[in-house]
């Protein structure tokens, strides 16, 4: 068959992205994903997982998994609606919505589909969405395939979100929606004051807590709790497929009515199928492990501790924040990509993010600590980050 002409497009497109440095090719992993994994055959230290309790593989987690598939079975050939509910479906929207202490939750079959399915069946063209310009991809995209008016504040900036607030005053509704914790510079969203202008201006608040739950907060409750809003926040959407086990599934939480509403309207729930019985009932599991002990979410405040102090003394620039994600700045891409293969070469695996992903000139190399990392592994990395950050001449 010959080439389409879509084809032939798409080819001078990939070599073009590829001229620019900008084609992602994808590393093949080895191993399970732990702290320590294998690579082309080469054994390195894993810095760039969302595993931040180390929960991916926990074997409790792992055991639940295979109790769900022994007693509930493999698939459910169905959407929730029509016969692709189960009991268990049922206790981990409650466990879930008791977690954050909301009314009720809805699974979805990953979090992007939840910011998906969020804003069109709660918002018409009546409606105004505010957003933090940083939001997740997933957010925005649920929100153009809504009617409401859409209001994108710069990040974090509370005069600007303000100013918003009151453009929007003559809609029915206005949502503040928001990431809680920014993954890309590892920030959390000032959501107390966010709540005090959602409280002035009548506004719902929603946070997206994809890099919180289950790791941020004195019990795990994530961002919100962090900051000691959570009783404040009307909707969170949240993954099982980060801190909590790593594989995927997603939700909302908010009052019994937004939720009885989105199962009746959301399509991302309504026309895909269910959450596999194996993930749900590990989901629950990993929810038992966070409420259980607070050990490992010590541990990982710990490491992080240990990681940002040990970068920092040897003259990197760590961005600020209170979270376990790392952004080490190097502001020129081709350094920071230098950099990258320097520590792979010293095991030590991390991903350089350079423009489009952050802005121009803001070049970085983003770690993300884990509580499973052991202080021998955070040592290595150190080690390598001073070898090859003064082989380049980047650090004195
Ligand atoms: C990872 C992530 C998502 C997507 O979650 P999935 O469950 O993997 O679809 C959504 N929002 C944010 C902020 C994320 O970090």
């Amino acid at each position: 068959m010959p080439d389409t002409n879509l084809v032939n497009f798409l080819r001078t497109e990939i070599a073009d992205l590829k001229a620019k440095g900008l084609h992602k090719a994808e590393r093949r992993i080895e191993s399970r994903q732990l702290s320590d994994i294998r690579v082309n055959g080469q054994s390195v230290v894993n810095f760039c997982a969302n595993n931040y309790l180390g929960l991916a593989n926990h074997p409790e987690i792992v055991k639940a998994a295979e109790q769900g598939l022994k007693d509930w079975g493999y698939g459910l050939s169905s959407v929730r609606f029509i016969c692709g509910t189960q009991d268990i479906h049922k206790q981990a929207e409650q466990q879930i919505a008791r977690f954050f202490g909301k009314q009720d939750s809805i699974l979805y079959i990953s979090c992007f589909d939840a910011n998906g399915g969020l804003f069109e069946p709660l918002l018409t063209d009546q409606d105004a969405i505010l957003s933090d310009e940083l939001n997740h991809a997933s957010i925005i995209d649920g929100v153009r395939l809504c009617k409401a008016q859409r209001f994108r504040y710069k990040h974090n900036d509370m005069a600007d979100l303000k100013a918003k607030l009151e453009e929007a005053k003559g809609c029915r509704f206005r949502m503040i929606f928001t990431d809680s914790v920014f993954s890309m510079d590892g920030d959390l969203a000032k959501l107390a004051d966010i709540c005090d202008l959602a409280d002035q201006y009548d506004a719902v608040v929603g946070i997206d807590d994809c890099h919180g739950t289950g790791h941020l907060g004195k019990t795990g409750r994530g961002g919100a709790e962090e900051l000691g809003v959570l009783d404040r926040i009307d909707v969170i959407t949240g993954t099982l497929g980060k801190t909590l086990g790593g594989a995927s599934g997603g939700f909302t939480a908010a009052k019994a009515e937004v939720v009885d509403w989105l199962r009746n309207k959301s399509r991302p729930y309504l026309f895909s199928n269910s959450v596999p019985s194996s993930l749900v009932m590990a989901g629950m599991k990993a929810l038992d492990v966070i409420d259980a002990s607070s050990d490992l979410r010590e541990k990982l405040k710990r490491n992080t501790a240990k990681m940002r102090a040990g970068l920092e003394g040897a003259g990197f620039t760590v961005k600020p924040g209170p979270t376990p994600i790392l952004p080490v700045m190097f502001g020129d891409a081709v350094a920071a990509v230098k950099m990258a293969e320097g520590l792979l070469a010293k095991g030590i695996y991390v991903i350089a993010f350079s423009f489009p992903v952050v802005p121009q000139g803001q070049a970085r190399i983003r770690l993300q600590v884990s509580a499973a990392h052991t202080d021998e592994q955070i040592d290595k990395a150190l080690t390598a980050f001073k070898e090859v950050g003064k082989s380049l001449g980047l650090i004195k």
